[in-house]
């Protein structure tokens, strides 16, 4: 756990001062940061100080600089915006600022930054860290400061963290406060569309973004707009009529509402601005439609975080305490990024520079060079977009003989974002030529369907039905645990019936093992010498092939409202400790990653197990931690426990022999949130995460077309996973992911890519480190 070297402290006998700070526009998941440096920083024997109302504390120093406690961050997680204040200073744009502010680290023995906030915070960061010898000679010359005063602070080191709810910066997926950014958006966008629907009408939504587009690009993926402004790719001169043919296009196909999502930043190719009320008067003049403008503004800037805010916060908090410890004077600053599902370094001043340029390739007028700046992420969502709204273009259609019938099934439980994939698939397989087939209610619907009832239960699918499938919970199509083998010969021949030259497969663990089974069936059944794809979609996100699984995103949010309700009800009686049963099956992931996100006490897993020495050790923490509460403790205290993590102590027992143990010192409840973990609307990240992959799956089953089935029988990759490892979107061959890569008895993994997080969660509610078999 330990960073490889500690460097020694400044100050011979004291410990290592590190400053944190948050700056420019405030974003949900800075507490969270600022609570996981804090408590990283006294983890690894660091004195944690907090610069409040961002370089402006910096410039003040005195009381704006604080020491921070372990008690003195607890609940941050949950807060929105930044409880240790931001500001825009203008002095310290300016070098006296920034001496005055080197003065105020010195006399409070900081000589570590880090900093959260936008690209101009990251900027006058690394400005601060190259001046920084020069305004220590500035001190020493002018006599403020001696020779002896400044020897120990030669080197600042500054990482930074970027907290902006745009997702502005280059090198980075995602910045802190994005994606709960994005569900603000998506809400509103939800309820407008209910009462569009209602009234055929069209309205056009304005989004935060002023260079960057990566807002109102999401939404539109998230939501199913009908046509988006972003200022990276902006329209030619003829967008009116464009816009007016795609939105025209829809209605003539049945859509009965028109909604269009604009950038505040939003320009034509020419770069003359395009404003919401300009779309609204094409809309209503040209299209004939009665249109709205609804112009969100601050809201969303968000409010409670989401759980990835409180996630990645978190993650990349301890990275940035552990990179302030590792960093030698050589080092380039850092900015800590995630890539995919993995935390990163880069070189914060390149991360700058690169955001930069986005705004001067704008500028001059060099799109293609815009849109490669920003993440391929970002990229692959465009094309997304368009080939899911825009399914009409003759230039996208594949030659006929290369045009599929493509089955698509949902397998086991639902999972938020299944429908977004199917949805568009559909559209995809449409744009594209292909004919998308709904096989509903899984493999015992299609079985029973072909024993029983002549119709109904495989059918193409229409896109306009489809269509209003973007944000909807459940599955549509209707799903199933029941598994192929059930009868593999009537699936077989109802494969063979129904011409199905192609299969998608939404679900979780199921259905990696319905795709397993099919893909021996081969040697008995040619129906099934077709390409095969699965796309994870469970909650418990146990699927082998992949880090992440649709619908585990919106699960987590369920479960940190159900955590934070739970607190929040303890602030009256305070010392009260909610002992929660977790879904996950036999993977703790879900536990783990909500214990992250709320704070938890502790978390049991079925990986770990739950044994007697545990719970007396949790026990004591629990005395130790109300001893020494101070009335800090004014909401409750949560453990987790995944459903499957022991079969003698139930969630009712712990809290039980908690609440003994407690002899009136703290009491216990025990809580079940039970299928509410499947949520109610999926949340963003697992709608544009389903539409990507969909759209990605689509087309690598694509390129079997045309192939024998012998040729797709002898290609491993004929039967693949989609998923996510690392920094990477991959298919992986089932067969291999099968054989090695599967823990068959546990329906998990063999390898856990989150177990390390165990660790964190520990480590951020101090809880003792133990080793869980002892
Ligand atoms: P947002 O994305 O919300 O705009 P930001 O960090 O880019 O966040 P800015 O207003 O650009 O917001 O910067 C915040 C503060 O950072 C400024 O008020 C100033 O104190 C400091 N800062 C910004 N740019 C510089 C610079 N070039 N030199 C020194 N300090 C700077």
């Amino acid at each position: 756990m330990a960073p490889a070297d500690i460097p020694p402290t400044p100050l011979p006998g004291k410990k290592r001062r590190i400053g944190v700070l948050t700056s420019g526009g405030d974003a949900p998941g800075m507490n969270g940061a600022v609570r996981a440096i804090v408590r990283m920083a006294i983890h690894y024997e660091c004195e944690a100080f907090a610069i409040y109302e961002g370089y402006d504390g910096l410039v003040k120093g005195g009381d704006m600089i604080r020491p921070m406690a372990w008690e003195d961050v607890r609940g941050f997680l949950s807060e929105g915006g930044t409880l240790i204040g931001t500001a825009r200073c203008k002095e310290f744009m300016e070098r006296p600022g920034r001496l005055q502010a080197a003065k105020n680290m010195i006399a409070k023995g900081i000589d570590a930054l880090i900093i959260v906030g936008g690209d101009g915070s990251l900027t006058g960061a690394d400005i601060f860290r190259a001046e920084w010898p020069g305004l220590l000679e500035e001190l020493v010359a002018s006599n403020e400061l001696s020779e002896q005063d400044v020897q120990p602070f030669k080197h600042l080191n500054i990482v930074g963290l970027v907290g902006s709810i745009d997702n502005d910066l280059s090198m980075t997926d995602a910045t802190i406060g994005c994606y709960t950014s994005l569900t603000r958006i998506c809400e509103a966008v939800d309820s407008v569309d209910t009462t569009a629907t209602s009234h055929q009408r069209a309205f056009i939504i304005e989004v935060m973004g002023r260079h960057c587009g990566w807002l109102a690009l999401m939404t539109g993926v998230a939501t199913g707009a009908d046509f988006i402004f972003i200022p990276e790719n902006p329209p030619p001169a003829t967008w009116k009529e464009d816009m007016c043919d795609v939105i025209k296009k829809h209605r003539a196909m049945g859509k009965r509402k028109t909604i269009v999502i604009i950038a505040e930043g939003a320009l034509d190719q020419e770069l003359n601005k395009i404003s919401p009320n300009m779309v609204k008067d094409v809309l209503s003049t040209e299209a004939g439609l009665d249109t709205r403008v609804t112009t969100l503004g601050h809201v969303q800037r968000g409010g409670t975080p989401c759980s990835y805010d409180r996630m990645l916060s978190t993650l990349q908090g301890v990275d940035a305490v552990r990179a302030v410890l590792e960093c030698t004077p050589e080092t380039p600053s850092p900015v800590i990024c995630i890539v995919e599902n993995k935390i990163v370094r880069r070189p914060l001043m390149e991360a700058v520079a690169q955001t930069k340029e986005v705004a001067t390739a704008i500028k001059d007028r060099d799109f293609e060079k815009a849109m490669r700046l920003r993440d391929a992420e970002f990229g692959e969502y465009w094309k997304a977009y368009n080939i899911t709204t825009n399914i009409e273009q003759e230039a996208l259609k594949l030659p006929k003989e290369k045009r599929m019938r493509i089955g698509i099934i949902h397998v086991g439980a639902p999972a938020g974002g299944m429908n977004a994939a199917t949805r568009a698939a559909v559209a995809y397989c449409l744009a594209r030529g292909h004919q998308p087939v709904a096989l509903h209610n899984g493999f015992p619907g299609i079985i029973r369907h072909h024993s029983d009832k002549p119709v109904g239960a495989v059918r193409d699918i229409p896109w306009v039905e489809a269509e209003t499938w973007a944000s909807k919970g459940g599955s549509e199509i209707g799903t199933n645990r029941g598994l192929p083998s059930e009868d593999l010969e009537t699936v077989a021949h109802v494969f063979q019936k129904y011409e199905i030259q192609a299969l998608f497969v939404v679900g979780g663990f199921e259905a990696f093992t319905a795709v397993s089974e099919l893909r021996k069936g081969r040697e008995y059944y040619k129906a099934f010498k077709i390409p095969m794809v699965i796309l994870p979609a469970t909650i418990s996100n146990n699927v082998p092939g992949t880090e992440y699984s649709i619908g585990s995103d919106t699960c987590l949010n369920a479960l940190i409202q159900y955590c934070d309700a739970c607190r929040q009800s303890a602030s009256a009686s305070r010392r009260r400790v909610f002992v929660i049963e977790t879904q996950g099956g036999k993977s703790g992931y879900i536990a783990t990653v909500a214990g992250l996100s709320i704070g938890a006490l502790a978390v049991y897993t079925p990986e770990d197990g739950i044994n007697i020495k545990m719970l007396d050790r949790d026990i004591d923490h629990l005395r130790n931690v109300f001893r020494r509460d101070k009335g800090q403790n004014r909401a409750g205290k949560i453990i987790l426990v995944n459903e499957q993590a022991s079969k003698v102590y139930s969630v009712q027992i712990i809290a039980d022999m908690i609440a003994e143990a407690g002899k009136g010192k703290f009491e216990s409840r025990h809580g079940v949130p039970g299928h509410f973990q499947q949520g109610t609307t999926p949340s963003p990240m697992d709608r544009v995460r389903a539409v990507r992959f969909g759209v990605k799956s689509v087309q690598h089953l694509e390129t079997f077309a045309g192939m024998s089935m012998e040729e797709i029988d002898d290609e491993p990759m004929s039967t693949a996973v989609i998923g996510i490892q690392g920094a990477k979107v991959l298919f992986s061959p089932m067969e291999h992911v099968e054989r090695k890569k599967t823990d068959w008895p546990a329906r998990r993994p063999k390898e856990e890519f989150w177990m390390e997080l165990k660790d964190i969660v520990d480590t951020l509610s101090g809880r003792p480190h133990v080793n869980p078999s002892h």
